[in-house]
């Protein structure tokens, strides 16, 4: 009942502290129902990918995507990442489903380099509790090989609290991860609370904005100072640097005219599944002199 209040406080906002007492709330029933589904077993049943492209903020040309997670419902009240990771986590089938995901996404790029899509980086979230489990790279190495996948077309993404833990695990796996040619993000980076130092001692390629910072563009007071300030710590690291939660023409505009190197957001395009992902970048082909929609009028 414990790990009950805490999905709840999850949900309900973080910082919301909640005993378990008497009948369950509708929140803990679903969370229940939730738990008991991916306890029979995850692999891969009823779960779907779909990918958000990410782009260059220049010439708008596609340079990536997003794999994201989603879990249809037979009752249509869609589950989202956010809420149902964390149980997975918990109760230890992150392992299985992260499993999942990696080998969909290898053959979905094997797929597509088949059809003829240039070569694009697609992007794998990773959870923290999946990262500092012992068989998370050997499985994944095993993946790799056996789809037959170009491994530089993949970058996984992590988040600050996933790494400082134990850095210095951290700091080898990446290697690794490495050498083997995958890339390797940050992602939310800003939102977590890790010394600068501890951030720069990590092989990196890619550092992405958090959405957050992103949406405070608009509204100018701290947003875009900060976003800057990210920006310029990326381009002194050398990092290829991501924005993401792009909604608005002035939002890419910014960051283009800040030398943000690549884009992601609702203005660029929504999540898709494969197909549609693959005719979204047909179009988007500078050649077929058709911009995507969203990346026209920008300048
Ligand atoms: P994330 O990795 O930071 O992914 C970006 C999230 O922002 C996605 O939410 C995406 O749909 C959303 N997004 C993108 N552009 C916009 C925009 O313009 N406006 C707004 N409002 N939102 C935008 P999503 O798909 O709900 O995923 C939430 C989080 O769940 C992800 O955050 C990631 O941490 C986690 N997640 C998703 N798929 C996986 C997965 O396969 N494995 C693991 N371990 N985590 C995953
Ligand atoms: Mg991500
Ligand atoms: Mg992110
Ligand atoms: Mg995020």
């Amino acid at each position: 009942h414990a790990d009950m209040a805490m999905y709840q406080a999850k949900e309900a906002g973080r910082n919301n502290f909640h005993f378990y007492t008497g009948a369950p709330t509708p929140l803990e029933r679903r969370t229940l129902s939730i738990e008991q589904r991916l306890r029979r077993g995850v692999e891969g049943q009823g779960f779907q990918l779909v990918y958000q492209p990410i782009v260059d903020t220049h010439t708008g040309s596609v340079r990536g995507a997003e794999a994201l997670l989603r879990w249809p419902q037979p009752d249509g009240d869609p589950i989202g990442p956010e809420l149902f990771i964390p149980i997975a986590e918990s109760v230890g089938v992150i392992q299985s489903l992260g499993r999942w995901v990696f080998g969909e996404v290898c053959k979905q790029v094997v797929q597509w380099q088949a059809d003829g899509l240039p070569a694009i980086t697609v992007a794998i979230n990773v959870s923290p509790i999946q990262f500092r489990h012992q068989g998370f790279l050997p499985s994944l190495l095993n993946i790799l090989r056996e789809s037959g996948v170009n491994p530089g077309l993949i970058s996984l993404e992590l988040t600050e609290s996933a790494l400082i833990k134990d850095i210095d695990e951290s700091v080898k796996t990446f290697s690794i991860l490495r050498e083997v040619g995958l890339s390797v993000a940050l992602d939310d980076f800003g939102t977590g609370y890790s010394s600068l130092s501890q951030l720069a001692r990590l092989p990196l390629d890619k550092l992405k904005i958090d959405r957050s910072f992103v949406k405070g563009i608009e509204g100018g007071g701290a947003g875009p100072p900060i976003v800057e300030a990210i920006i310029a710590l990326g381009h002194t690291l050398n990092l290829e640097i991501v924005a993401e939660g792009v909604e608005t023409q002035q939002d890419l505009a910014f960051l283009r005219e800040k030398r943000c190197h690549q884009a992601q957001g609702y203005f660029i395009g929504r999540p898709m599944i494969g197909n549609a992902f693959f005719e979204w970048c047909t179009m988007n082909t500078p050649a077929a002199s058709t911009p995507a929609q969203g990346m026209n009028n920008t300048g």
